[in-house]
């Protein structure tokens, strides 16, 4: 049997969809909320015979590959090594010469690891090396975490790695495209150098594992930048990655909370002191990718970032990112001046943990920390604290947790619920709330339109998949035209197929559509489809489902009508003489036609 297709028999969609989605039986199928968007009423369907798993609501899904790819961030071939492993199944080796032509992200990926290897020897087999790897050690680092997060040294050469890696037959363009090397003059490449230089080497990884880019810290004191990471290159992008995650990540869905701290060392000290199911920015702000790909794991965000103006700064921003996309937030506090790899040093993993767990909810800890910022002389300035939080409480999806967040913002303040409901009032006519940036910056009005379009061709969907299912109900729109019913062009032509086929069916036998000869895409969208009319349907008698389609049919007719009649009107209201009376002939055949379709089945 083909990998791909031994793959599919050994792990059941349901199985494997069930890792991530708490999945609920409904008839042959399964549902669950949607593990690639947020939502809080189910439309994500998973078909055991169809062999789907598809969210209705953000069109994402599709076989236990496309699954995979979509919710663990990976590539086809990516996921192919991912579910071969998961279902014990051996992929053929490639040759030497599929390897050369491997794709450039995959070419990229290796020669990442080739680096991490270099930077690895040079940790532990050289003398310089040494010096740095004891350095790791009086921070509080086992060698055991420093193999298992591949951490290395560059260096102080200028250009050792690059020779390295040219000899291992990578080119020099690839090594530019990496950002592993920099061209002494951009326009003149002919003279390169490497990018990291006497610096302590922290690999990034992809959710799988695979290296692709690094973070380099400066070993001389003194020496800036402090910190120097890879640039944006076609394997790293680090609005979308997040240091440590693929190590914690078991934990982190153990767990179902995260801890989000702002240091590679941080995150080291807290993963080995035992708190696993840690992740660190890394330097770079947290983004809403980062958290998308967050909540695909936790229900709990809990931030650790350090106790200065950057890290409370850093905090806020956080906070106002995920707030709307529903997360249980909670912030870690302690005394200022040490870093959570400190914390873990001196109080080991106790500590750290303590912490950990006297983190406040994010209402409190917004409270404790506007109260702070507008105090004056013993006193807090309500009016400014307030006019800060408000537009915090706005951004919550939830009312009652406004509601609760008023009321907490009340007692804190002393200021009554009423008062701080006229301050919203007041707020949103003057438009100047992070909230209103944040919300403005989605564009949710902007796409009205689309979501017209989308509801229309969910009715076809909808209408298609009744008639697949129920193929016996066809009779009642065999007078419609297929064009008036169906304008997405693939839709129609899977309705003319199955219509063909049906007319050549003899009275009385059981009809079931055959995909024959059909195109794979076209494949894909019948069974979608068909799961689709499952998703909004029980089990229909005969009866109940004639009036589904009839009722599908006319709503996708009206529309199909009302559009042609705004069209005619406004080419009315423009016209004149011949041309309007021409007009006026069209769209009252239009409104007969109209008529006599509607109520065509009764005459
Ligand atoms: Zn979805």
């Amino acid at each position: 049997m083909e990998p791909i297709a031994e793959i599919k028999t050994r792990l059941s969609i349901e199985d494997l969809v069930g890792q991530y989605v708490q999945l609920k039986k409904v008839g042959r199928n399964y549902r669950g909320l949607c593990p690639f968007h947020n939502e809080k009423t189910p439309s994500f369907y998973v078909s055991p015979d169809k062999e789907l798993a598809y969210c209705f609501g953000c069109r994402k899904g599709g076989d236990q590959f496309a699954f995979i790819q979509e919710v663990e961030g990976l590539d086809f071939r990516e996921a192919l090594q991912f579910l071969a492993e998961k279902a014990h199944v051996e992929l053929p080796q490639r040759t030497p010469i599929q390897k050369k032509q491997a794709s450039r992200r995959e070419r990229l990926l290796e020669l990442h690891d080739d680096a991490t290897s270099f930077f690895e020897k040079q940790l532990w087999e050289t003398k310089d090396g040494a010096k740095v790897l004891d350095y790791l050690k009086k921070r509080g680092l086992t060698e055991e975490i420093i193999k298992k997060f591949r951490l290395g040294f560059a260096p102080d050469e200028r250009n050792l790695l690059y020779k390295y890696l040219l000899k291992t037959e990578y080119t020099k363009s690839e090594l530019l495209e990496a950002g592993v090397v920099i061209a002494k003059d951009t326009t003149d490449q002919s003279e390169c150098f490497d990018r990291f230089r006497l610096r302590l080497i922290f690999p990034i990884m992809t959710a799988s594992g695979k290296v692709c880019a690094f973070g380099g810290r400066a070993v001389k004191e003194g020496e800036q930048p402090k910190y120097l990471n890879s640039p944006e290159t076609p394997v790293y992008h680090k609005s979308e990655l997040l240091f440590g995650f693929f190590q914690a990540r078991d934990a982190i869905r153990h767990e179902r909370a995260v801890i989000c701290v702002e240091g590679y060392m941080d995150m080291l000290a807290a993963f080995q002191a035992g708190t696993r199911q840690v992740v660190a920015t890394g330097g770079t702000a947290l983004t809403e990718q980062h958290l998308t790909l967050l909540k695909r794991f936790v229900d709990t965000l809990i931030f650790a970032f350090d106790q200065d103006n950057a890290g409370r700064d850093a905090t806020r921003r956080a906070i106002e990112l995920a707030i709307p996309q529903d997360f249980t937030l909670k912030v870690a506090r302690w005394a200022e001046g040490k870093d959570p790899a400190e914390l873990c040093q001196k109080g080991g993993g106790e500590a750290f943990n303590k912490i950990i767990s006297e983190a406040l909810p994010v209402m409190p800890y917004l409270l404790a920390t506007s109260a702070e910022r507008h105090m004056h002389d013993g006193q807090i300035d309500k009016k400014q604290a307030v006019a800060e939080l408000i537009p915090f409480i706005l951004l919550s999806p939830s009312p009652i947790e406004r509601d609760e967040w008023l009321k907490e913002a009340s007692s804190r303040l002393g200021i009554s619920v009423n008062v701080l409901y006229e301050e919203i009032k007041l707020g949103q006519r003057q438009q100047r709330s992070p909230a209103r940036r944040t919300l403005a910056g989605r564009g949710e009005a902007g796409s009205h339109e689309q979501g017209r379009e989308r509801k229309i061709t969910e009715k076809q969907e909808y209408l298609l998949g009744l008639l697949l299912t129920y193929p016996s109900s066809y009779g009642l729109v065999y007078h419609m035209k297929p064009e008036d019913l169906f304008d997405d062009f693939e839709l129609r032509n899977i309705y003319i197929h199955l219509v063909n086929q049906y007319n050549q069916i003899s009275e009385g036998t059981d009809f079931s559509l055959s995909l024959e000869g059909v195109e794979p895409s076209m494949q894909n969208r019948v069974q979608l489809v068909s799961l689709y009319a499952e998703s909004l349907l029980k089990e229909l008698t005969e009866k109940a489902a004639a009036a589904e389609v009839q009722e599908a049919a006319l709503s996708l007719l009206r529309i199909r009508f009302d559009s042609r009649k705004q069209q005619l009107l406004s080419e009315l209201r423009q016209a004149q003489g011949d041309e309007q009376e021409r007009l006026l002939i069209n769209y009252q055949a239009l409104l007969q036609e109209e008529q006599s379709l509607t109520y065509g089945q009764k005459s």
